[in-house]
């Protein structure tokens, strides 16, 4: 490991301000991504601001909109009796990710930046240019079983791992950030960046930005909403793919619906298509392949990971069907 400085901090405003001021900080929360890759030189920070002494902990809720402290852990969250009312599909992508233990050190704010599990990016020996850009990307013709087939660049074919997310993106949640310059607010749709020409850049916060909270507007009541993940183990294991769904559902006919898929893509990715689908339309096994098939359009997957497009669609039908409650 690196030598680096670790310093406490108790005020959002002298993190910010620590941050701010170089040299080259980084935030620290659960740990179990930060520390992980320090340990194998991916990231190597010069300063270590540790921010489990900030107040931004805690679920509350008010005006149809649920507000995240961006310490809470993954277990709090889901266990919170609102969420579990109102938003299964955060409830269940938080259960199944990682383990009981991951979950109780791991916070909210760090899951939604959590670095990818592409095996070359976590190998100093490997080319990567999410990494050390303008290496190259040795996954393009290595193992990319599990690469994103959604998203993708001729420069980085990674997927992002984070669960939470998918489903925070399928609600439009809004990622509260604090930095040098003052607080805005960002939608989750529009926070990850696509790889493009620069992997390494991968959402919208600025150097030594903090989230401070993250707000998930509620479902109206009646909706429905489910989280299916699919991967090689039935525990702590990440997705091959996942499809996070909302659906409204009055008289057999979907009045409004969210579908948004992890595991395939390279930021977690909302399907409008798939939903102008649904909208509007009975809700049959005809509709919800007719749908998960649109989700899939545009994928570009290479030889060892084209059976995500058939598994990406299998994915999404089934969600679909769970959560409307279709037989079989
Ligand atoms: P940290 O490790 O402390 O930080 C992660 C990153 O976020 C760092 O870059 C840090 O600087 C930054 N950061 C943290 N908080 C803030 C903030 N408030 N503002 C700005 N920057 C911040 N995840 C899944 O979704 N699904 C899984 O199935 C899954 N399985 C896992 C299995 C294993 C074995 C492991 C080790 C992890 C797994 N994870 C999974 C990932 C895990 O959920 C993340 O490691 C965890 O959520 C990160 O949260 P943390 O608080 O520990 O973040
Ligand atoms: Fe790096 Fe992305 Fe290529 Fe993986 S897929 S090696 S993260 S550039």
């Amino acid at each position: 490991m690196h030598p680096f400085e670790y310093i406490r901090v108790t005020d959002v405003r002298q993190a910010v301000a620590r941050a701010a001021a170089g040299p080259a900080a980084a935030f620290l929360a659960g740990g179990t991504t930060q520390v992980d890759l320090m340990k194998d030189g991916v990231l190597a920070p010069q300063v270590l601001i540790d921010i489990t002494g900030l107040p931004l902990r805690g679920v509350t809720a008010g005006g149809g909109v649920l507000r995240v402290g961006a310490l809470t852990t993954m277990e709090e969250l889901a266990a919170d009796p609102i969420v579990t009312q109102r938003l299964p599909v955060v409830r269940e992508s938080l259960l199944l990710a990682a383990s009981p233990q991951l979950r109780n050190m791991a916070t909210v704010a760090g899951n939604l930046l959590q670095r990818t599990r592409c095996r070359y990016y976590r190998d100093l020996s490997c080319a990567c240019n999410k990494r050390a850009p303008g290496s190259g990307c040795d996954a393009l013709d290595g193992h990319h079983r599990m690469h994103a087939i959604l998203g993708t660049s001729q420069h980085c074919i990674a997927t992002h791992a984070s669960d939470l997310a998918v489903a925070l993106v399928a609600l439009d949640a809004v990622v509260h950030v604090r930095g040098a310059g003052g607080e805005r607010a960002v939608p989750l749709t529009g926070f990850y960046r696509a790889p493009g020409e620069d992997p390494s850049v991968e959402n919208a916060l600025e150097p030594g930005e903090l989230i401070t909270s993250v707000e998930v507007p509620l479902l109206p009541e009646g909706a429905r909403s489910g989280y299916l993940k699919v991967r090689d183990r039935a525990s702590y294991e990440f997705a091959l793919a996942s499809a996070a769904v909302a659906l409204v559902i009055t008289d057999g006919v979907t009045r409004d619906a969210r579908v948004a898929l992890g595991g395939l893509a390279t930021v977690p990715w909302r399907s409008r298509a798939a939903e102008e689908v649904l909208r509007g339309a009975p809700v049959t096994p005809e509709t919800c392949a007719a749908a998960a098939e649109a989700a899939l359009s545009g994928a570009s997957p290479r030889t060892g990971n084209a059976f995500k497009v058939k598994l990406g669609q299998r994915t999404v039908a089934r969600a679909l069907s769970l959560v409307a409650g279709l037989p079989g």
